[in-house]
């Protein structure tokens, strides 16, 4: 019969060689894996002993954030990772986890920023889930995977980044800071509808610059521009926060009154005509426009309405100018 001394050497070498064996057999997995399916380049498996707290995972799993394996603890407990969790990340990463421990959720799956060993931030994308229960069912034992996400996320918000940009350029007129003719075209239509199925009155004004050609011809083309873009501003402070105001054309501009009568339409262009009257614009004389007005219980179809609009402009320009005309 052996003493205490050998047995206990046994049992030493015995786990000894079945660490190694888990070590080898893991790695062989993660190679056997890898061939067969090349697209796991970014993966880490890990799999976690929750009795003992010992994680042992792949080596992507904390080269990717830059440690070798010699930097990696022997023994590792889940915290190696989750005291690397982006402060703003980690209850959730928690709270997901406890909740799959209880067994609320079937399936543990959290995305989180992880800080690597030189400071930047990485995302993983991490999935997991219970493979063993004790008999009392006690979580014993979990499995999962985990990708680095971190270019697609670089690259979404890359996209999300430029996707807004030029979604304000194509929305916004750079000149007058006002909406363009297209945002004011889609703006204008759904006004249309809702006001049509819910008998609203809704107006609209056009207004166009008199004799702008001339500003052009006598101070050039910059100052003309200079116009334009005090002109914005102007239009913008008189109206109301549901009203729309877009650049229609080169010195036209198109103004939406949702909910307002023709002749509110017109006071608050009467408003904007004495407006530009007190504006310091770079030219010598006074800036006036024209502008007509229609509402929809005058014209039910939308192309009629804004016809209606410029018939009254024209009518303006024709009669002196400087002018509203609104029936
Ligand atoms: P009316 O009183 O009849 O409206 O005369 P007008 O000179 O204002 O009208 P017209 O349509 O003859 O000329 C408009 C001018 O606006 C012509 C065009 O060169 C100028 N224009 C259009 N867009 C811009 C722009 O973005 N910047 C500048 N500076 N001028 C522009
Ligand atoms: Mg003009
Ligand atoms: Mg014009």
């Amino acid at each position: 019969m052996k003493n205490n001394g050998t047995e206990q050497k046994s049992l030493l070498d015995e786990i000894a060689y079945l660490k190694r064996l888990n070590k080898e057999l893991i790695s062989q997995v993660y190679q056997d894996d890898f061939s067969k399916f090349p697209w796991l380049g970014n993966l880490g498996q890990w799999f976690w002993d929750c009795q003992k707290n010992i994680v042992t995972f792949n080596p992507l799993k904390a080269s990717a954030l830059g440690y070798s394996q010699d930097e990696v603890p022997a023994e590792t407990g889940f915290e190696f990772f989750t005291e690397k969790l982006h402060p703003e990340d980690y209850d959730a990463v928690m709270d997901e986890m406890r909740a799959h421990l209880k067994g609320l959720v079937p399936v543990w799956e959290v995305k989180y920023r992880i800080q690597a060993k030189d400071g930047s931030w990485k995302v993983f994308y991490d999935r997991g889930k219970v493979t063993q229960w004790s008999a009392d069912h006690k979580p014993l034992f979990l499995a999962g995977n985990v990708f680095d996400i971190t270019e697609d996320e670089n690259q979404k918000r890359e996209l999300l980044h430029k996707s807004t940009f030029w979604r304000a350029r194509a929305e916004i007129d750079s000149l007058t800071k006002l909406y363009t003719r297209a945002a004011l075209n889609e703006k204008l239509s759904s006004i249309h509808q809702y006001s049509l199925l819910n008998k609203k009155n809704y107006s609209i004004l056009l207004l166009d610059i008199d004799h702008f050609k001339n500003i052009n011809d006598t101070y050039g083309h910059l100052v003309g521009d200079q116009v334009l873009n005090r002109i914005g501003p102007v239009l913008r402070s008189n109206i109301r926060e549901v009203d729309i105001a877009a650049r229609y054309g080169g010195e036209e501009f198109l103004i939406i009154f949702p909910n307002l009568a023709s002749e509110n339409a017109r006071i608050i262009g009467e408003r904007i005509q004495q407006s530009l009257k007190n504006t310091d614009f770079p030219i010598k004389h006074a800036l006036t426009v024209s502008a007509g007005i229609a509402s929809n219980h005058e014209k039910q179809d939308l192309v009629e309405l804004l016809e209606l609009a410029d018939e009254r402009l024209y009518h303006a320009k024709h009669t002196g100018r400087n002018r509203i005309v609104y029936s």
